[in-house]
């Protein structure tokens, strides 16, 4: 599948880390992950350590994306970050309704698709985040509303900027958890979307769009669900903060 798609491996530092500790994070896991040649490596830190980590990682191929967007082109948006300021910042992706940001900052399917317009208009590629709580899937919807979520993100997307997206299935359940889905799990869901994205663009867009699994990927389950047909890569959050164990999951995906 690699050589339809790109493997892609990014971390969510949410609200951890410090600036101060970017550069000796960076200088342990340059070399470490050098050897993945085959696989995009991303880092999302919080807004104000998108600078730092440019330049701490200025030497490498590993890319900076935020964390989140203003919808809004630039104006009275107080406290608010646009996908024109990033992309300035030299950000490569950003992503977009996270399920934190859907629980905790009111996000919705309308602002997620909005936000994934912003980003592509200012040429980021956009890391769009679906998934399903733990009682969506024990009531057998996690399918549907996987697709709903994709489905309202993408609304308006036209085929020529699709294949600028990535998609990351986080079951809200894993997430933090320690409650990695099952690589059987995981694929089918993401085997899923990838039908979703064949029924709204065709067959060859599909194939060529990264499907990322998240929610408790660690460097001991990282290979067997990086393995899966359709899982093309993870979005990592408490295991990407330690170098060491981010770049075993990077070493993973090989
Ligand atoms: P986790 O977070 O790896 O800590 O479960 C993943 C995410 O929320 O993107």
């Amino acid at each position: 599948n690699r050589k339809y798609r790109n493997t892609v491996i990014a971390a969510n530092w949410k609200m951890n880390m410090l600036p101060s500790k970017i550069k000796a994070y960076a200088e342990e896991l340059k070399p470490l992950a050098a050897p993945a040649k085959w696989c995009d490596i991303v880092i999302c830190p919080p807004f104000v350590m998108i600078p730092a980590a440019q330049k701490a990682f200025r030497d490498s191929r590993i890319s900076i994306g935020a964390q989140n967007l203003n919808e809004n082109e630039s104006g009275a948006y107080t406290g608010e970050v646009s996908s024109e300021q990033l992309s300035d910042l030299g950000a490569h992706y950003v992503i977009i309704g996270h399920s934190e940001r859907r629980q905790l900052f009111g996000e919705t399917d309308i602002t997620v698709n909005k936000k994934v317009h912003a980003a592509l208009q200012a040429n980021l590629r956009p890391i769009v985040c679906v998934g399903e709580t733990a009682q969506q899937r024990e009531m057998n919807v996690t399918e549907e509303l996987v697709t709903l979520q994709l489905k309202a993100a993408l609304a308006g997307v036209p085929a020529t900027k699709m294949r600028r997206i990535v998609v990351a299935y986080e079951p809200i359940w894993a997430i933090g958890t320690g409650n990695t889905a099952t690589a059987a799990d995981a694929e089918a869901v993401a085997a899923s979307i990838r039908a979703v994205i064949r029924g709204l663009y065709g067959a060859r867009t599909a194939r060529a769009i990264s499907i990322l699994y998240g929610g408790s990927m660690n460097a001991k389950n990282a290979f067997e669900l990086l393995s899966q047909p359709d899982v093309d890569g993870g979005l990592i959050g408490g295991a990407s903060l330690v170098p060491a164990d981010f770049a075993a999951i990077i070493n993973a995906a090989n």
